[in-house]
């Protein structure tokens, strides 16, 4: 479901996952899939980045356990633990490996991205294509590149729809609407709804056509849906740590 990019409270995403989410990467938490969290977040403690232009998610790895007397932003990002097995990281990085030398199926691997505290902004299913090591600032930091798994023919539109509403908008809007569906007032499953569809014409310029729906109503109107992109770092905390909550 490319196009579902619902809105969804932290409980929601535990619920969905049938798991307590307290760690950023989660190699096979189920055996289909993976699950990661990120944040774009200005401040936040990692670089992840989305490439929109290709959809494309370069995600940073974990860095080393908090321990007494070591700072875990100077130290390399850990490919093993001490005791030798594999790391997040690890897992993670031998699965793109696999990958790029022709031995399996890409990882899949699906998405939630941090948009305020207790938050969540659910972005899909991506494969998991490549990863690599980088020296930063003196230290060894991987990365991990995803690419969206194209559902429907719908999510191409909706992607270059999505970049049509200015931050500044989603931002007002959502004040505006209280976080809640302008019909039911229910604070789940929200999208930003373009009043004027997309298709027709329609200026997402200002806050007066662009409000805030359930899927259910969003469903009813028929119209493309707006997700609530990481605009919502103007309202957001973001990741503390490669921690949720
Ligand atoms: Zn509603």
């Amino acid at each position: 479901m490319a196009a579902f990019r619902a809105i969804i409270s932290y409980t929601d995403m535990n619920h969905r996952e049938k798991a307590v989410l307290q760690r950023g990467m989660n190699f096979r938490l189920h055996p289909q899939y993976s699950v990661i969290l990120m944040s774009v977040r200005k401040n936040a403690p990692y670089h992840d980045q989305w490439h929109e232009d290709r959809g494309l998610l370069e995600y940073e790895g974990h860095d080393e356990p908090r321990r007494p007397g070591t700072d875990p932003k100077r130290a390399d990002q850990p490919m093993r633990y001490t005791g030798g097995s594999l790391a997040e990281n690890g897992m993670f990085y031998e699965a793109a490996i696999a990958y790029k030398q022709g031995h399996s199926p890409p990882e899949v691997v699906h998405v939630y991205e941090k948009i305020a505290n207790g938050i969540w902004s659910d972005r899909g299913t991506f494969e998991l294509i490549d990863a690599c090591t980088k020296q930063v600032e003196g230290r060894k930091v991987f990365r991990f590149f995803m690419r969206p798994i194209q559902v429907t023919s719908t999510a191409e539109p909706i992607l270059r729809q999505t970049r049509m509403i200015p931050t500044s908008v989603k931002v007002e809007v959502w004040r505006r609407d209280g976080g809640r569906c302008v019909i039911c007032q229910s604070n789940k499953n929200l999208h930003f709804d373009h009043d004027v569809p997309f298709s027709k014409g329609g200026s997402s310029v200002t806050a007066a056509n662009v409000r805030l729906l359930c899927a259910k109503h969003n469903l009813q109107k028929g119209s493309k849906v707006q997700s609530l992109l990481p605009f919502l770092l103007a309202i957001s905390g973001g990741l503390a740590s490669r921690a949720a909550g």
